[in-house]
């Protein structure tokens, strides 16, 4: 019998075409026994991740090709930097545009959610400290997704990224990066071109962590801002194919949900820095604000001991 060669996408196609032949018809049965035969049996990795050899049950093979980013490592010349976790380290929020449109996807580019699920914390001012990307509950060993074509500017071991643990940042054509914090497997390298929705690596608990959860972030050179603006992600959903970032949303106190009138203000917030003899009485007085307030503002009780050099919102 012929040995017929054909890729898994073509097994999709009708039997007809698939086996055309000029001046040959098939019989009924010779069309199972080719099917039964060429039914792909196993896949074997090559050195380029694109590329893949597909063992058939007749002992034939084939390459098979999948798609590769639409990107090129041209796209990603500015301030590259594998040694810092952070790139655009000296560049002052000064010199970052009032105004940026992201182009998110098109019909060339796709895009993934890096893993649905709940999110249990937020962009936010929390215990004391910036809370600077999105907690997305997982369970240890989900998989985690690239969420756009890039390029892995970052790869880190526990003990080598602080507070993220095992660390992966990724830099995107239009500039944008994402990190993705306390895996606890990584498969990707530095300097790899990945694939929007390509698995980079597995979730964990690594780092400082309480419990298996994705900490994603969104940063535009070196600046993060909320990633709920980008993605809800317990839709598993992008918000918009072009994503207009603004001054303002790389302040902490600046989220989605609010509207840009509110975002504007929040971003002119007010932090105090604890000195001896501060107590939340006083600081209510001096900033016209309430007990009350405060607490809610910065998530603490009314009894809560003040420590020196905390910051603390007062507006
Ligand atoms: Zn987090």
């Amino acid at each position: 019998m012929k040995k017929i060669f054909f890729i898994p996408a073509l097994l999709t196609l009708s039997l007809n075409t698939a086996f055309a032949q000029e001046g040959e018809k098939l019989t009924k049965q010779e069309i199972q026994e080719t099917e039964a035969n060429a039914e792909a049996i196993d896949t074997i990795d090559t050195r380029d991740k694109y590329t893949k050899i597909v063992l058939y049950k007749n002992f034939t093979w084939s390459y098979v090709e999948l798609d590769r980013p639409n990107i090129s490592d041209e796209d990603f010349q500015d301030d590259w930097d594998s040694e810092s976790i952070h790139a655009y380290k000296d560049v002052p929020l000064s010199e970052i545009p009032e105004e940026v449109d992201l182009c998110l996807t098109d019909s060339l580019h796709s895009w993934a959610c890096p893993k649905i699920g709940q999110v249990n914390s937020g962009f936010k001012f929390r215990r004391y400290r910036e809370h600077k990307g999105t907690d997305i509950q997982l369970n240890t060993g989900d998989p985690i997704y690239a969420a756009f074509d890039g390029k892995v500017r970052v790869v880190r071991e526990v003990g080598k990224a602080g507070g993220y643990g095992n660390l992966i940042v990724l830099r995107h054509a239009n500039g944008l990066e994402t990190y993705y914090a306390h895996l606890s497997k990584h498969l990707v390298q530095e300097n790899d071109l990945v694939k929007a929705g390509e698995t980079i690596g597995l979730g964990g608990s690594t780092g400082r962590s309480t419990g298996p959860h994705l900490h994603f972030e969104t940063r535009y050179m070196g600046k993060p801002f909320d990633a709920e603006r980008i993605f809800c992600f317990e839709k598993g959903e992008l918000r918009d194919t072009i994503f207009t970032l603004k001054k303002h949303y790389f302040n902490i106190n600046s989220h989605f949900g609010q509207t840009d009138k509110e975002s504007q203000a929040a971003s002119e917030a007010l932090v105090h820095v604890i000195k001896s003899g501060d107590t939340l009485g006083a600081l209510a007085r001096k900033y016209h604000t309430t007990v009350k307030k405060l607490c809610q503002m910065n998530h603490i009780s009314q009894t809560s001991t003040l420590r020196l050099g905390q910051r603390v919102r007062v507006r």
